[in-house]
């Protein structure tokens, strides 16, 4: 754990420059708008430590695969997003003397991530070693009103000297990525070319070939005015810049603007992308960088309107929710099917910006509730274009018929990630895939969505579950052997719970969504029994005896599901003994040892329990928690708002809180001590989730948005909007009531602390009533 950020409602604020929070910071201030992201490095020259990151939206490398011994089956290569052109360089230079905050004295130094308007503030004083003092205030943003805008206004004063400063801009395609299997450079230049304060350069990944065109434009004032000075431009391989230098007086101001267009061939033929990025620079140039900065603001506003969450009382818990949401709307704005949610989003080269489960089990809720239906249904129908890769992969692993193993780890569809145990064993994402189809429908009651896309991959994936388990004669029941569940900390057991459940409830769900779809249009679902081979007698008969017959592990005598077959072999010790020396675990002890210990890393069984509550009395509920609770060592990013939201749901609101305040404040306390490799981005939908269905009771229930609020103990109130079929809500939880207002949309009826409810078209009710324990 680090607690070196100030805490303020809206902004993330850093105060005094020590060098050893500098990767960290890096990792917390970072900013992006969906199209792309960028680390919070400065633009100047910096010697220290540092990850230089600039990613852009889908633009990745296959990068060999690493492995100690090759096996049959193994992904052919890891994929990353990669580290792309460094766009936001200006190194400064005062006669002759570089400013280089890792060498000169930092006297002043805050960093200010305003979250409400989207921009990273930086204010500096240094001196050099020759005593000469310079003051700084630098902003930037990457507009997410123009996505392929990013813009920087640089500041600078002499304060206690007169002399010359050489400003140079540039673009450096030279990057690597800190990741890179063999330290390979992945990018090619395509050309290069730059004059008149303008330059672009066109770089193109090896082996993917996708291009990337960054222009950039430089201007300078002077105290107050616009200066002409003589612009000199430069370029080499992968690299442009436009310099100039000017002598200045004590107390003069010099502000350097520079505004780069960032172009991929995501969205831009290559032909015409150097052309394109010029079309978007001038534009941007004419509109001016306080005209961007004022739009980029207002396209904040309209995100926060819609994803605000407001707590009275309590900044911390306050400003790690504002936290979370900005960075999960600065990720991610659902604008790209063919885009999705890298775990360390553009914060990071951890987990190579690929795909996991997490997108389907964490933050689809989110975007269900915060976004336009559009987001939503581009992140299912990212999967749906997968299929086919998903078919395949399964046919390499010897599956049959049309049986879909979606990856645990992919950009387009093949699996890529390069460690056997996650990889192969982690075949619960497949349930998750189907859940989010659920989810989906449960929450826009789009059931067109079934016929064109939902079927084909619920039947894929159901068709894999059939093959997957295999029928235990000793038992006379299904089993399903060598899986890793959620649970990363235990490697190829048999029945893990979860993984169970989830199969099982794939075909029942499979099969009441084939039901429906027969019912409903009988020739279109002939269609699609045509083109998905469909043996419906027989597959569907194989399916019945599998959720019939599917075994569960359990501890008979105290009715406890259990993770997996002998589970309690292990030798039990609650994780509140472990000696805090020692955690997080995974950086203290031996691999093996971890997978011998009963500590588990993440909502496992619990993650089922989550999933399926309705069929769980709130006894047993509690139950799994306690017995669950005190053997989880929440060393994923994913497990503790899990378990939030089962602690509030039996009533344990104080339990809640912590893990609540655990979630959402996990980067910026840095409690597992590994932010400076990036941010946690999809576990940020867990915090959202913790707070909205935990102390929201936020379900949907028989076509019903249904809620149950309840408010933790230091909290004065809190309030949250969330979209439900076309009515925007705001919800608010005070000490005395609970108030629902209908913001948009038609009346509709919900369910409140157990009642039936209609709130008429932009009117609100008052319940008096609210729960603190
Ligand atoms: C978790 C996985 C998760 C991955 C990416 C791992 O530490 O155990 O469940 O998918 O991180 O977030």
């Amino acid at each position: 754990m680090n607690k070196y950020l100030k805490i303020d409602p809206w902004c993330i604020i850093e105060e005094g420059f020590d060098s050893k929070n500098n990767c960290a910071s890096e990792s917390i201030f970072s900013i992006g708008n969906g199209h792309f992201g960028q680390r919070a490095n400065f633009e100047e020259k910096y010697s220290g430590k540092s990850l230089q990151g600039t990613y852009i939206a889908g633009v990745y490398y296959p990068d060999k695969t690493k492995v100690g011994w090759w096996k049959n089956g193994y992904p052919e290569y890891f994929a990353k997003i990669l580290n792309a052109p460094n766009w936001i360089g200006i190194d400064f230079q005062i006669d002759g003397e570089s400013i280089d905050l890792a060498k000169c004295e930092v006297i002043n130094f805050k960093r200010i991530l305003n979250m409400k308007e989207g921009f990273l503030q930086r204010e500096y004083t240094c001196e050099l070693s020759s005593g000469k003092k310079i003051k700084a205030n630098v902003v930037r943003f990457l507009s997410l009103a123009n996505p392929e805008i990013g813009a920087i206004k640089y500041s600078i004063v002499p304060m206690n000297f007169s002399g010359k400063i050489l400003v140079k801009s540039y673009i450096d395609g030279a990057v690597k990525n800190a990741d890179a299997n063999y330290n390979e450079f992945f990018w090619d230049q395509v050309s290069a070319d730059v004059s008149d304060q303008k330059g672009f350069l066109v770089s193109r990944t090896r082996k993917t070939g996708f291009d990337v065109c960054m222009g950039m434009y430089l201007s300078a004032s002077f105290n107050g005015k616009e200066s002409s000075p003589v612009y000199e431009n430069t370029s080499s391989t992968n690299y442009i810049e436009t310099s100039f230098s000017l002598n200045v007086l004590k107390a003069d101001d010099l502000t350097i603007t520079k505004i780069a267009s960032v172009l991929s061939s995501m969205h831009n033929p290559k032909d015409e992308i150097r052309h394109n990025a010029e079309v978007v620079l001038n534009k941007a140039i004419n509109f001016g960088f306080e005209n961007l900065l004022v739009e980029h603001k207002r396209a904040w506003k309209e995100k926060w309107a819609h994803s605000d969450i407001v707590i009275e009382g309590d900044d911390e818990a306050q400003q790690g929710i504002r936290f979370n949401i900005f960075q999960l709307n600065q990720t991610y704005t659902g604008s790209d099917e063919r885009l999705n949610i890298g775990p360390k989003g553009f914060t990071g080269e951890k987990y190579g910006g690929s795909t996991y489960w997490d997108t389907e089990a964490y933050c689809l809720p989110f975007f269900l509730c915060t976004a336009p239906q559009i987001v939503s249904k581009n992140l299912l129908i990212y999967r749906y274009k997968h299929l086919q890769k998903a078919i395949d992969n399964a046919q390499k692993l010897g599956f049959s018929n049309g049986a879909a193993l979606y990856p645990m780890v992919t950009i387009n569809g093949e699996e890529c990630h390069n460690e056997w145990e996650i990889t192969f064993e982690e075949i619960h994402r497949n349930g998750a895939i189907a859940y989010a189809i659920s989810n989906y429908i449960k929450h826009f009651d789009d059931k067109d969505y079934l016929f064109e896309y939902g079927f084909e991959v619920l039947l894929g994936i159901s068709r894999f579950w059939a093959q997957r388990v295999n029928f235990s004669q000793e038992k006379n029941k299904y089993v399903i052997l060598g899986v890793t569940g959620p649970n990363e900390y235990e490697n190829n057991v048999n029945n893990n719970w979860y993984t169970n459940t989830l199969a099982a409830w794939t075909l029942s769900y499979t099969l009441e969504v084939i039901g429906y779809i027969k019912k409903k249009n009988p020739a279109h679902y002939s269609e699609l029994v045509l083109k998905t081979s469909f043996d419906e007698v027989s597959e569907i008969k194989k399916w019945k005896e599998i959720i019939e017959k599917m075994y569960y592990p359990m501890l008979e005598k105290e009715g406890i599901f259990l993770q997996q077959d002998g589970y309690m072999d292990k030798e039990q010790i609650p994780a509140s003994q472990l000696d805090p020396a020692q955690r997080p675990i995974n950086q203290h002890w031996s691999w093996d040892r971890i997978l011998r210990s009963c500590f588990i890393k993440q909502a496992d069984v619990l993650q089922g329990i989550y999933l399926f509550e309705d069929k769980y009395d709130t006894q047993t509920i509690r139950k799994h928690f306690e017995f669950y609770e005190s053997r989880t060592v929440h060393e994923s990013s994913l497990s503790s708002c899990v378990h939030a939201i089962i602690a509030a749901r039996i009533g344990n609101i104080e339990k809640a809180y912590e893990l609540y305040l655990h979630t959402s404040r996990l980067d910026l306390d840095d409690y597992n001590n590994e932010v400076d490799a990036g941010l946690h981005i999809t576990s940020m939908a867990g915090s959202w989730m913790s707070l909205i269905e935990g102390f929201g009771g936020k379900r949907v229930k028989d076509n019903k948005l249904v809620l149950n609020p309840r408010i933790p103990e230091k909290w004065k109130s809190y309030s949250f909007k969330i979209n439900f079929r076309n009515n925007l809500i705001k919800v608010e939880v005070n000490e005395y009531y609970t108030e629902i207002e209908n913001l948009s949309g038609p009346e509709f009826e919900l369910m409140i602390y157990g009642t039936n409810q209609v709130i008429g078209a932009k009117s609100k009710i008052k319940m008096n009533k609210t729960i603190r324990t």
